[in-house]
């Protein structure tokens, strides 16, 4: 690889932010605490979060809405301090010919006080606030109008996040775009250099690098704004997909995988004798999808999408077999102990009538038994072993593992992954399988460097759960439906929720609760099973058992049954103060229902006072069953920032584009990166040793989150 690129001095972006003139020590400190700019190439992509017309005036009589930004002309006319001690604040009136609204200053009042001058026109700028039918603007920004002032005004002035210790230095919004506008004024052709090529930039028509770093903090039109905007986002994007798909394909090239080429008497009998229903289409197609892989010669990386119940687990123990007809150990790897527990149970018993071992390890398994298991992977005597993340610990020696499935994976690091790839000499293969369906977008960044299967189809005769939203008015309904399906002989889980920060409160929710419950479902007639986190594994499965021997009627539980229990007589799911649920735990948890003939239910037990996101989830839940329309719902509504397993991903690093609603310029990216590796696998024509530049440059300053093992 010989770059001329590689040998670039370090980029004037990489300027340490103090050299910046108006940035200081006690400056540049501040902005690293607070906002993590360490040098010009992050401060100039500390991107402006909205912009505001500053051409544009209001008059006092249109302020209406509020929390709405409004600007204004006129002056004050009188000032005040109001209030004791503790509240005491500066009132000022202001005027202009349609009327008055007062501002207020809470802090540096007195400051404010001997600066605010009569006859003397001002602009004033900040966000109106309603207080008892009345507007008034807390701590606007406020300017003495000059022709300068009128002349310097942007229809697209950028607006910043800051934080109350940047403004103390002043770098409110204001301060922080005066330094960036200081940056930007020494751009030139020569400290920026292009990172996307000529054909990229020709094909997208797009703005230079350069141009698209001044456009956007200081737009020229709206039209400039939209193309550096596009510009921005297309590169962050891009540089993103060229990277996953090119470890794919490097994977491809190069990785060596297990070639499990046989389909021998473990799937073919289970196959043809003990599998208890027909496959899905769905189900078959995905599991060609992973024979193919296997059958390959490289090392399989498969993500299975598939909503609650579209039968993974099916797919996954198809999988195992192959192995184990390729000479293979095999694993299965769940993310609670309860959850593992079940698969163990599910998949003994389909097994039963075969000749295979299937072994359980989970944190709680005993040491005497624990040495037997050891003795038995290494052996290979055990052909499955099932279990949680205790599978991972170096231990846990197999004679030869080739295949590890991980289940709901979303509960799982990235390390944790990773270490399971050292289990064999060379990577076994690996076939992740999602709890719920996630977001297009989101798998494509996730887990773009993973193929990809979709169970898109339910097993036949599923009767969509009908969905109800209750509020606590209604609870006395509420346990007279309960009633009513126990007398036709069904189940009920109740769900409470468990947030970690108010553990103390929670479980006094839930023990309330219970109490409640016990004075409603008296025994004999009923019985209530109750599973939580402060209970012992053993206590758990004692509790459990009790329900799916159906010796009690009611589960009370908290999330613990979130992910993956199958209890096919459990057809009423109560879900309290659902509100407090996401989205995907909220469709995870009604999952645990509909799962028999019977008629299923869901009831989303709330408060009055719902926001207008609560709101939004639980009309969603009631209108739809569909996980993968739930799951975009759930990235509009939260950002990507907040969904189960992004937080380690690397999807926070990013800085323009917004993964709920860039889907079009993600799709162009992709498939520009993908055209680009097509004809150009290892990029190295003259042209494309930018990008590998680029690749390298961005590596140095990121980990390599998107990399599996
Ligand atoms: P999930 O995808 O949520 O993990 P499971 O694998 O637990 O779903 O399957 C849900 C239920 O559907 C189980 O009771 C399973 O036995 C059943 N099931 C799976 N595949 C089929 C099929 N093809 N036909 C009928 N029932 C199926
Ligand atoms: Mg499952």
């Amino acid at each position: 690889m010989c770059s001329n690129f590689a040998e670039m001095t370090p980029s004037f972006l990489d300027t340490p932010i103090d050299y910046l003139k108006g940035i200081g020590p006690q400056r540049a400190e501040v902005l690293q605490k607070e906002l993590f700019v360490f040098t010009y190439k992050d401060l100039i992509t500390h991107y402006p979060f909205r912009y505001v017309d500053r051409t544009h005036f209001h008059s006092v009589r249109e302020v209406v809405e509020d929390s709405a930004y409004y600007q204004l002309r006129g002056h004050i006319i009188e000032i005040d301090f109001v209030g004791d001690k503790r509240t005491k604040r500066l009132v000022a009136k202001f005027r202009d010919n349609s009327g008055i609204i007062e501002l207020v200053w809470f802090q540096g009042a007195k400051w404010m006080a001997e600066k605010l001058k009569s006859n003397t026109e001002y602009i004033v700028y900040g966000k109106a606030t309603s207080f008892m039918g009345r507007f008034n603007m807390a701590h606007p920004e406020i300017d003495i109008v000059t022709p300068e002032l009128l002349a310097n005004q942007s229809s697209f002035q950028s607006v910043y996040n800051s934080t109350e210790k940047l403004k103390y230095r002043n770098l409110d919004s204001d301060g922080i775009r005066k330094c960036l506008r200081v940056l930007t004024l020494q751009l030139n052709e020569q400290n920026i250099q292009e990172s996307l090529t000529k054909t990229i930039i020709q094909d997208f028509n797009l703005l230079s690098k350069l141009e698209a770093l001044k456009q956007i903090h200081f737009p020229d039109s709206k039209v400039l704004l939209e193309r550096a905007k596009f510009r921005l986002k297309f590169e962050e994007l891009f540089f993103v997909q060229l990277r996953l798909l090119r470890s794919n394909l490097i994977r491809h090239q190069i990785t060596q995988g297990f070639v499990f080429n046989k389909v021998g008497d473990a799937f073919n009998d289970f196959y043809n004798h003990h599998l208890p229903f027909q496959l899905t289409n769905a189900q078959k197609r995905v599991v060609k999808e992973i024979r193919v892989d296997m059958g390959s010669g490289k090392q399989m990386s498969r993500l299975v999408q598939g909503d609650v119940g579209s039968g993974k687990t099916l797919v996954a123990l198809l999988s195992m077999l192959l192995a184990i007809d390729n000479g293979f150990q095999a694993c299965l790897m769940a993310p609670t102990e309860i959850l593992a527990k079940q698969h163990f149970a599910t998949i003994s018993e389909l097994l039963e009538p075969m000749n295979l071992k299937v072994a359980l390890l989970t944190g709680s398994s005993k040491t005497k038994a624990r040495r037997e298991l050891h003795a038995g992977l290494e052996s290979g005597e055990i052909h499955i072993l099932i279990g949680t993340h205790a599978l991972i610990e170096d231990v846990v020696v197999f004679k030869n593992l080739g295949l590890v499935v991980i289940d709901e994976q979303h509960r799982f690091g990235v390390a944790q992954r990773g270490k399971m790839h050292k289990k064999n000499i060379q990577p076994p293969h690996v076939l992740i399988m999602t709890a719920t369906p996630i977001p297009r977008t989101l798998a494509m960044t996730l887990y773009g460097d993973l193929d990809t299967s979709v169970i898109d189809e339910l097993p036949p005769g599923r009767k969509p759960i009908t969905t109800m939203h209750f509020m606590e008015s209604q609870r006395l309904r509420l346990i007279g439906f309960m009633k009513e399906q126990i007398a036709l002989g069904r189940q009920v889980y109740v769900v409470y929720p468990l947030i970690q920060e108010s553990e103390k409160m929670d479980y006094q929710n839930l023990e309330r609760g219970y109490d409640a419950l016990l004075h409603d479902f008296q025994p004999p007639q009923y019985q209530i099973s109750i599973v939580h986190g402060k209970l012992t594994a053993q206590q758990k499965e004692f509790e459990m058992q009790r329900f799916i021997k159906h010796e009690t009627q009611i589960m009370v539980a908290t999330t613990v049954i979130e992910v993956g229990v199958n209890i096919p007589n459990a057809s009423v799911m109560v879900i309290e103060s659902a509100e407090r649920f996401g989205l995907s735990q909220l469709h995870q948890l009604r999952g645990r229902v509909g799962r028999g003939a019977d008629k299923s239910y869901c009831v989303l037990m709330t408060s009055y006072k719902l926001g207008a996101d609560s709101k939004l989830r639980m009309e969603t839940m009631v209108r739809t069953n569909d996980g993968f329309e739930i799951s975009e719902v759930d990235l509009k509504l939260r950002g990507p920032g907040d969904l189960d397993g992004t937080q380690q991903s690397g999807v926070m690093d990013l800085k323009i584009a917004d993964l709920a609603q860039d889907g079009q310029i993600l799709s162009l990216a992709r498939s520009s990166a993908q055209a680009i590796l097509n004809e150009d696998p290892n990029l190295s024509s003259q042209e494309n040793q930018l990008l590998i530049h680029q690749l390298q440059y961005q590596g140095k300053t990121r980990s390599s989150w998107s990399k599996i093992g």
